[in-house]
């Protein structure tokens, strides 16, 4: 389906690609690989059943995955009560009158949680090695913490070659912390990195890189990244078999469907 044409034109005179990390980049398929528990009397089944059942309360895919790690260990999980979500950082309920966190180190650092030195190198490895660490605090002890992998798709990094070979300055951008980012971007090839942005910044580096003179396309899987497809002068969101191409200033859209499953990589038709 094609609307409008000039943008199709756009598309030659892109000269910089942000590729959003988790769904893009990455499969955005998330699991828990990693346990560690840090509170000597918490056995790993009643972690996952405070922390699964805090994770019920939020619809993030880094939820889910805690939550079917939790269901997987046969965990009675219950919906958390005042349950809140903090932009960039995780969620906050309320678990019999005492607080219950669950999020990155940043969560921590903002609610004066300190972060035992004996874990940090640690913590390192899983990072280096691509992985989402959630840390999980109840009553201002810190619990434990979780260490989430997803695969990188793997086309991604011929892609971002052929990209750089046509004179397309790449950069990657996400809500995860520096040090995942920085692995992830590693393993693809892309040096130019924006981490822990906010899902409402992304509008920002769109912008920013559209005022030092580029013409910005921005390839997402429209969550958490909607407006920032918006405000590219191209934005394409990728899905499951499909890629879809718009430009709001000129009433383009293109949809390709892939209709034989799997067999074409939404990556791949970028270039
Ligand atoms: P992105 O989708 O790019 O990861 P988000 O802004 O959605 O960006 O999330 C940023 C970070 O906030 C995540 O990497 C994670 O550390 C933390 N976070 C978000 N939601 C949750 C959640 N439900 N549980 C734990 N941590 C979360
Ligand atoms: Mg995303």
């Amino acid at each position: 389906m094609i609307k409008g044409g000039h943008a199709l034109e756009m598309a030659h005179h892109v000269s910089a690609l942000i590729f959003d990390k988790t769904g893009t980049l990455t499969e955005g398929n998330l699991r828990v690989t990693d346990t560690i528990i840090l509170s000597p009397s918490l056995s790993e089944k009643k972690f996952y059943q405070l922390l699964g059942s805090a994770e019920m309360g939020s619809n993030h895919p880094i939820a889910r995955s805690i939550v079917d790690h939790a269901q997987s260990l046969s965990c009675n999980l219950s919906q958390p009560e005042e349950s809140t979500t903090i932009p960039g950082m995780g969620i906050q309920c309320i678990i019999q009158q005492k607080s219950f966190l669950a999020g990155n180190q940043k969560l921590l650092e903002t609610n004066n949680i300190p972060l035992n030195d004996s874990i940090e190198s640690e913590l390192a490895q899983l990072e280096e090695q691509c992985k989402t660490v959630i840390f999980a605090s109840y009553n201002d002890e810190l619990l434990g913490l979780v260490a989430i992998a997803d695969n990188i798709k793997p086309e991604a990094f011929s892609t971002v070659k052929e990209l750089k070979k046509r004179n397309i300055d790449v950069w990657m951008v996400t809500g995860d912390n520096k040090h995942t980012a920085a692995a992830v971007a590693h393993e693809v090839g892309i040096t130019q990195i924006y981490a822990q942005v906010l899902p409402e910044q992304k509008v920002d580096k769109v912008l920013q890189l559209q005022r030092r003179g580029f013409k910005v396309a921005m390839v997402g899987d429209g969550i958490n990244d909607s407006p920032s497809l918006a405000t590219a002068d191209i934005g394409i969101a990728i899905g499951a078999g499909t890629v879809c191409f718009f430009s709001s200033s000129s009433f383009f859209f293109l949809l390709i469907l892939n209709s034989y499953g799997t067999r074409i990589s939404p990556l791949n038709l970028l270039i």
